[in-house]
């Protein structure tokens, strides 16, 4: 708190008020909290330059906001950039005059497109001096590269880069140099330009952070408008709560911003509620290893235990013509148009489902029942035998297309398994006990076979008629239970959270296998023998998003038919990068080099024996680490499916890692050498 005092420091000199946020000023602000790790200064740098935004141009705290969490709109307008090396250093090469060997000569060195282009436009002769970028052409910019489509787009885009670079400053700070081993520091509008482009600003500023200085930011800033007093510890604690609690329900920054312009803080609560259209982060279960964990961690509770369905996650909104006209804003960014009303389907990453799933929302009429004017529905797509009329394993879900489908033509058919509802005519019902929503959820729609269900539960307490619910969902081409909390705060609807009050009982736990990871793909291995033409073995990281870095964690090469081998290799091949990223955290042994590094792009679901600690590892070493550098890794890993649906910020957390490690009961009383590598 005491660090939001020092708002009456000066800003930027170049800034004037009502003049727009000179990008520079941002990227001096980048180069402090990138210059530290600890949480509470990156908190307080964070909010004392939004509330010199607020203070000085207000108009231009969204993109500022926008721009610190690294994205160019929420999740669900899929707008996105991760620009590849290939074309960033084309850019480079053209924007600098400079030859692309040397360029790919310095990359190497250096390791950072950032500074290697920073580098080559210091070399550089300046004609004339372009004009100052400002946090808000830089948005622009990158929108316009971001979103530019059709024949010629590369060209577009590198033609983007090249003018965000040429007027990118990259005078040194005074008594600064580029520190090239630990790729900090350096000028920096270039450097923070490509990793914008690259879709990673690594400034160790979480997403929870950003709405924490958010909140404290515009509770100083209103609390000392009405009276020049500073805020109470209190009132920032309050703030922080209301902008969290609204945050999870409405996470979209274009949203909420112009409505604390506008109200301030304490009317947010009113001015931004859960609507369809704006799809929430999903809650996530915790694993439990068996159904006696589950009795004792909900013990004297009421709970229940649901089918977990094998499927993709979906979130599906729906707004009826004829509903009420408050909802005529929030209609907008919604996708399909049918003769009931307006729908669309988001992923468990917020991305729009619709051009995959055109059947589900054709068919949504007839499930939806007459009453029902608007929702927004938490459930599984799951593949569906028409002739058996059963549920088919996820595999073949997979086999649908992601994109374009035409509903007519769709072979793999789904039907809709809905678990809850979020929001149902006009009203939030996040806050509401499970078991209440349940009672909505059946009361505002019907099942027809084969295109919607409600899932299958029971809410026995009882260890034996559990295990048999059990047997029953694995019989039924389910993955286990999914076992909830019914009653109370406890059971209320947790965005984005793996929470504590949803369990997931999983085959797989009970024979002693442990819960799957979802794993980034790094690096690869040339085969051996026959497989001398692909890649016959990979190395894959976890992700920690406190320090957005990708730790290492194993070398895989079981589990892969000849056929998978072939599609891997011609997918990777594409991606291959000459040196790893600097948010990639590896051991640097000689021995544990993959022959070729890839641009963290796939994520792919695999299982193991069990985890053990290893120094060729990185995975949770700070959290596990006896202090020797050695990361948690996996034994015996196999791999078991491309998850399409996930993103590489979406992997495993090594936080999760950690949890699992520990879980395993011989930790601590029998601790096997780490035997790291299979093939
Ligand atoms: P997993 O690999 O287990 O799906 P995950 O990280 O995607 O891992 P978890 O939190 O482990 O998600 O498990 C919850 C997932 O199970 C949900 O995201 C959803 O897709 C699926 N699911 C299937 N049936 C249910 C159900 N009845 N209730 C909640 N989620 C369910």
């Amino acid at each position: 708190q005491s660090t939001l005092k020092s708002t009456d420091r000066p800003a930027y000199p170049d800034w004037k008020p009502n003049e727009p946020v000179p990008y520079a000023a941002l990227c001096t602000t980048f180069s402090k909290i990138e210059m530290t790790t600890k949480r509470l200064e990156i908190l307080a740098l964070t909010a004392v330059f939004l509330q010199q935004v607020l203070r000085l141009t207000p108009n231009d705290v969204l993109p500022t906001v926008l721009l610190m969490q690294g994205k160019l709109a929420a999740d669900f307008e899929g707008v996105e950039l991760g620009i590849g090396e290939s074309l960033i250093m084309k850019a480079i090469g053209e924007t600098t005059g400079r030859n692309l060997k040397i360029i790919k000569e310095d990359q190497a060195r250096i390791g950072d497109l950032g500074l290697v282009a920073a580098k080559s436009r210091q070399n550089q002769p300046t004609m004339f001096k372009p004009k100052p970028l400002t946090v808000r052409s830089v948005h622009e910019g990158l929108m316009k590269i971001a979103t530019v489509e059709g024949q010629g787009s590369q060209g577009r885009k590198v033609d983007g880069i090249k003018k965000l670079l040429s007027a990118a400053d990259t005078s040194l700070p005074k008594g600064q140099s580029i520190d090239i081993t630990q790729n900090k520091g350096g000028p920096s509008e270039a450097k923070f330009i490509i990793r914008a482009l690259e879709g990673k600003m690594r400034l160790g500023l979480a997403d929870k952070s950003l709405q924490v200085a958010l909140a404290h930011a515009i509770v100083a800033h209103d609390v000392s408008k009405d009276g020049g007093r500073t805020p109470s510890e209190a009132d920032i604690k309050k703030g922080e709560e209301l902008f969290k609690s609204v945050y999870n329900e409405l996470p979209s920054y274009e949203a909420i911003v112009p409505a604390l312009l506008q109200g301030g803080i304490w009317k947010l609560r009113d001015a931004c509620k859960l609507r369809p259209g704006v799809p929430l982060k999903p809650m996530l279960a915790k694993p439990t290893k068996s159904i006696g964990e589950v009795l004792d961690r909900f013990e004297g509770k009421d709970f229940t235990c649901e089918y977990k369905y094998d499927g993709e996650r979906a979130q599906i909104h729906f707004v009826d013509h004829n509903a009420d006209e408050d909802f005529a804003a929030a209609i907008a960014p919604l996708a399909g148009k049918s003769e009931r009303g307006i729908s669309n389907i988001f992923s468990r990453n917020s991305e729009d489902l619709s051009k995959k799933y055109p059947d589900i929302l054709q068919k949504l009429p007839t499930w939806v029942k007459k009453t029902t004017k608007s929702f927004v529905l938490d459930c599984e797509t799951v593949a569906w035998d028409v002739e058996t009329k059963h549920v088919l394993p996820f595999q073949q879900l997979m086999t649908r297309k992601r994109k374009d489908v035409k509903a007519d033509d769709v072979k793999v058919k789904v039907c809709v398994f809905a678990f809850d509802i979020l929001f149902l005519n006009g009203e939030a019902l996040v806050n509401k006990p499970f078991r209440e929503r349940r009672d909505l959820l059946y009361s505002a729609f019907e099942e027809v076979e084969g295109e919607f269900s409600f899932a299958k539960f029971g809410n026995s307490r009882e260890i034996d008629e559990i295990q048999v619910l059990l047997e029953e969902s694995i019989k039924a081409s389910c993955e286990g239970l999914m076992v909830k909390m019914l009653d109370g705060v406890e059971s209320h609807y947790e965005p984005s959270r793996r929470s504590q009050n949803w369990l997931k009982v999983k085959k797989d736990y009970l024979s002693g296998a442990g819960d799957s990871l979802d794993l980034v793909v790094l690096g690869a291995y040339y085969g051996k023998g026959k497989r001398t033409s692909v890649y016959g073995a990979f190395q894959l990281a976890c992700f920690n998003p406190s320090t957005e870095m990708y730790e290492t964690v194993c070398n895989i090469g079981t589990g892969f038919s000849e056929v998978v081998l072939q599609e891997l290799y011609d997918t990777l091949s594409p991606i291959v990068i000459d040196r790893p990223k600097p948010f990639y955290n590896h051991s640097e042994g000689k021995n544990d080099q993959p022959d070729v590094w890839f641009e963290p792009r796939f994520v792919w679901e695999v299982k193991t024996a069990d985890l053990t600690l290893s120094p060729r590892y990185r995975a949770a070493a700070a959290e596990v680490g006896d202090g020797s550098h050695k990361g948690v890794s996996l034994r015996f890993p196999r791999f078991i499916r491309i998850r399409d649906d996930k993103k590489p910020d979406a992997a495993t957390t090594s936080r999760q890692v950690a949890e699992m490690y520990r879980a395993q009961e011989h930790v601590g009383k029998d601790k096997k050498p780490g035997v790291d590598d299979d093939f």
